[in-house]
């Protein structure tokens, strides 16, 4: 398997472990597979057996398989065995489904050491990394920017690695008291936390500055674990497998492998609902892929109308579904060039020139936007607070289950598109955090505080290990710079 950026004229293609240690492409585009493997039957059945009898971490190995030819299959089953186990995840199926009402499930993906379902990805990252890192005798400075998720997961995955540091940014006081304890609770030195002036996007912006100045990366060894990354996106593939197996377990064997089922899928960077794509297009029986928004909703925009607007900095809203608030997805540039035949010519015309130049691309009138539904499978919907609260509310009355507010979006959502028809395959609604990382919005919701599972009991008591940083990159490389030995 070989990969290339997507906006690449020459199609240089790429191993998986040179792009591992990437975040961009140098010519700011995203890695993808040359081409995706394509699987059948005899593929679901070895991988329903390989779950059933072996575990996650077995179907994991597996089809990774597909997209690592440059690590041994032998080393690729005792990264995904210690990524993959407990007690690092406090359920021994590592990802569940569980009925919610009706044909609405939740699949649970957040039973990491940070109760959200990037650790999913993250896990799996900091084993790669530091066994990739060890094979090349190389240390890797970790850059990132997070609302709140991703950073905690990164960090969690990678202290006390050897040979890896952890800088991450993330927008001052946007983060819910719970996420700011995880992250600032870290007293490990490889880790540092940086709270800029501004929203999440000013920190992705500088991230992607210090990731432009080639010189700088290169010094000081600077990579990246942000959505972006291409690793994180292939692992989460497996977990829509494993979601599928589940769900399907009942069906009787002759039907399992044309038995299709849906995924509502909370969105910011679009990264977790494009695996749910690559997966979807490898073969797996998916029907609808739901990408769902809260009110910062460019992506429902762009899936009902064809245009794709970004937003500013000061027009991204502060949510209750915070993990979300975005006004750029990331990840987003991956399915448009699926899209439109991975033709790199005209995505870097759309995602380097007219997105900076515009603000705005426009579909609505390509051929290729009308199979986004009908060849792709998408649908999407947006969610508000009142909404959100309303779903944890009923949720929590109904069927006593609590579900977070990201969740609860997917799960609103999921409702509409059941109950009007449009989508008649079960959804499984993929649970992208637990609630007690969104304790206020829980209790305003149901009146009652979330359940704080053992692990995490304290936790805002401890010590605050973070610094203030202005928004603005020199500030940042200054840090960094300070804070490490040069590696040349
Ligand atoms: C990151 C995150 C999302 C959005 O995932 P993307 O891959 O960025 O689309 C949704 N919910 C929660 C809780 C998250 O942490």
């Amino acid at each position: 398997m070989r990969y290339l950026s997507t906006r690449d004229h020459d199609q240089t293609t790429t191993s998986f472990c040179d792009i591992l240690l990437e975040g961009l492409a140098p010519d700011g585009g995203l890695y993808l597979p040359e081409q995706y493997p394509t699987i059948g039957a005899a593929d679901l059945d070895r991988w329903r057996n390989l779950l059933n009898e072996r575990g996650y971490a077995a179907l994991a190995a597996d089809v990774l398989t597909l997209f690592i030819d440059d690590i041994p299959a032998e080393d690729l089953k005792d990264i995904c065995a210690r990524a993959y186990c407990t007690p690092k995840f406090s359920e021994d199926d590592i990802v569940t489904v569980k009925h919610l009402e009706d044909d609405i499930y939740i699949g649970g993906l957040s039973y990491g050491p940070t109760a959200a379902f990037k650790d999913m990805a993250m896990q799996l990252l900091g084993e790669l990394f530091e066994y990739e890192l060890k094979r090349r005798n190389q240390v890797l400075n970790i850059l990132g920017a997070t609302s709140g998720d991703t950073g905690s997961s990164a960090e969690y995955a990678m202290r006390g690695r050897d040979g890896i540091s952890v800088f991450m940014l993330t927008p001052r006081g946007r983060m819910t008291a719970f996420q700011q304890a995880q992250m600032f609770s870290i007293a490990d030195p490889n880790v540092v936390n940086m709270a800029v002036d501004g929203v999440f996007d000013d920190c992705q912006d500088i991230v992607k500055d210090v990731s432009r100045d080639l010189q700088f990366k290169r010094t000081w060894s600077i990579g990246a674990v942000n959505s972006i990354n291409w690793a994180r996106l292939m692992a989460q593939i497996v977990y829509y497998i494993c979601c599928w197996i589940r769900l399907t377990e009942q069906v009787d064997p002759s039907q399992r492998n044309t038995t299709a089922v849906s995924f509502a899928v909370p969105t910011g960077n679009f990264g977790d609902v494009c695996a749910g794509h690559v997966a979807r297009t490898m073969g797996v029986p998916i029907d609808r892929l739901i990408v769902v928004t809260n009110e910062n909703d460019v992506l429902n925009e762009f899936f009902t109308t064809g245009v794709y607007r970004v937003r500013s900095a000061e027009q991204t809203l502060a949510t209750s579904s915070p993990s979300m608030d975005i006004s750029k997805a990331s990840n987003f540039e991956r399915f448009i060039a699926d899209l439109l035949g991975r033709d790199a010519a005209r995505i870097d015309d759309l995602f380097g020139n007219q997105l900076t130049v515009e603000g705005y691309f426009d579909l609505s009138a390509d051929p290729a936007f009308a199979t986004v539904e009908s060849e792709y499978g998408f649908l999407s919907g947006r969610s508000t607070h009142q909404d959100r609260l309303a779903t944890i509310r009923t949720s929590w009355e109904n069927s006593g289950i609590m579900v977070d507010p990201h969740t609860a979006d997917g799960v609103k959502v999921a409702r509409e598109l059941t109950a009007g028809g449009t989508v008649t395959t079960p959804i499984i609604c993929l649970e992208t955090a637990l609630p007690v990382k969104f304790a206020d919005t829980i209790k305003e919701a149901t009146g009652r505080l979330p359940d704080t599972p053992e692990r995490f009991q304290g936790i805002e008591d401890l010590p605050r290990h973070v610094v203030d940083v202005p928004n603005d990159t020199q500030s940042v490389k200054d840090i960094i710079a300070n804070t490490l030995t040069p590696q040349e």
